[in-house]
């Protein structure tokens, strides 16, 4: 197939499209510079430019953004959307979250109904940050499903960059189900909703510093952040990064992710647990971890919310990793970034 991937410079989007070429596809890959396109495609030598190539698309928050990029020769068939702010550094909620978030994912919906009729699928990158009811807390009566919809609105979304990044999502999720309602295009929509997403990072776009959000808590316990005290885990809920850029891919190649929320998430997994697995494998960093005392870290007494991850098993036929090799992984690909 045609694909056009957006965000290639992104922690999952390097997985996508590393699991797009290995299927025989044709990819376009959207970034914000030529630097970001020449680092991508040296790491891929061996795609020609009929397999790889790129679209600059400096601000995904312009309106139109995507005109440009979404035509092509051949045509596209089909689209996967995963560019958007994954981070808290943030003064203006509006412009730096939810703008690129909604107009994004509204502005290449529409640019695809008006240049590219051969699109027959658009799968999105959510996020469980759209599922979660952020107000109800860990909330053990409860289990989350497809059917959930976090109910954060507008005023509470400007109030701080965590509300602002999951209202991002969560808006930006909705206006695609809306559009798909409203405009009834050619093409059908699948869309992804991970919660904390850990993995192997590629190396060739990396840095420790500059590393992505949500690997960042395995990079702070091996360099001694948690040694005193391990941080609260936050989100109970993880999939590693390259089972769900396989979801991703499945989301384009199978007629019956049309039209279909996943909820994906592999099971449980606490801080705590983090640091035993990096203690058992990597006893180089010993000195920087805290030990079996050190407090913190661990799952809630008052216990959790359920998770119902059944669709994207039956639908996809995903079969998900297990922690232990996920973070012996990442912190593999964290070494060869100067760990
Ligand atoms: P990254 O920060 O690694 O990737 C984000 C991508 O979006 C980058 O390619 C970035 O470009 C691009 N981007 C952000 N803002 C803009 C903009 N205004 N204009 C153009 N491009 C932009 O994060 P992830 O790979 O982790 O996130 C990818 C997607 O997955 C996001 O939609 C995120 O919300 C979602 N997600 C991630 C989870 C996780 O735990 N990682 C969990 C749930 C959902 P550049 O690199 O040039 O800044």
């Amino acid at each position: 197939m045609r694909v056009l991937l957006t965000g290639g410079s992104g922690f999952i989007a390097a997985h996508v499209l590393d699991i797009l070429l290995d299927h025989g596809h044709s990819v376009v890959t959207t970034v914000r510079s030529q630097e970001k396109a020449n680092k991508i495609a040296s790491a891929h030598k061996s795609a020609g430019k009929d397999k790889l190539s790129f679209a600059i698309v400096e601000d995904i928050a312009q309106e139109n953004a995507f005109d440009e990029a979404v035509k092509s020769d051949p045509p596209f068939e089909a689209v996967i959307h995963t560019a958007s702010p994954f981070h808290f550094n943030v003064t203006d909620v509006q412009k730096e979250l939810l703008d690129p978030a909604i107009i994004g994912t509204t502005g290449i919906l529409k640019s695809i109904k008006k240049s590219a009729p051969s699109v027959k699928r658009v799968v999105i990158t959510s996020s469980f940050a759209s599922i979660v009811n952020p107000f109800k807390g860990n909330w053990p009566d409860h289990v989350y499903s497809e059917e959930d919809w976090n109910p954060i609105t507008q005023e509470q979304a400007v109030e701080n960059p965590a509300n602002g990044y999951r209202a991002s999502k969560t808006f930006a999720e909705k206006a695609a189900w809306e559009f798909v309602e409203k405009e009834k295009p050619n093409f059908s929509i699948a869309t992804m909703c991970p919660p904390l997403v850990l993995g192997p990072i590629v190396h060739y776009l990396n840095s420790l510093d500059g590393l992505n959000t949500s690997n960042q808590r395995i990079r702070d316990i091996f360099q001694g952040k948690a040694k005193e005290e391990i941080p609260p885990t936050g989100t109970y809920i993880w999939v590693d990064v390259r089972d769900l850029a396989l979801c991703h891919v499945l989301g384009i190649e199978k007629e019956e992710a049309a039209n279909k929320r996943f909820f994906i998430t592999t099971g449980y997994f606490s801080n705590k647990q983090i640091a035993e697995i990096i203690s058992k494998h990597y006893p180089k960093y010993k000195d920087q971890l805290p030990g079996e005392k050190t407090p913190g870290g661990d799952y809630p007494e008052g216990g959790l919310y359920k998770y119902d991850n059944e669709r994207v098993q039956k639908v996809l036929g995903i079969k998900f990793r297990g922690l232990e090799e996920s973070i012996v992984d990442t912190v593999k690909s964290l070494q060869e970034v100067g760990a």
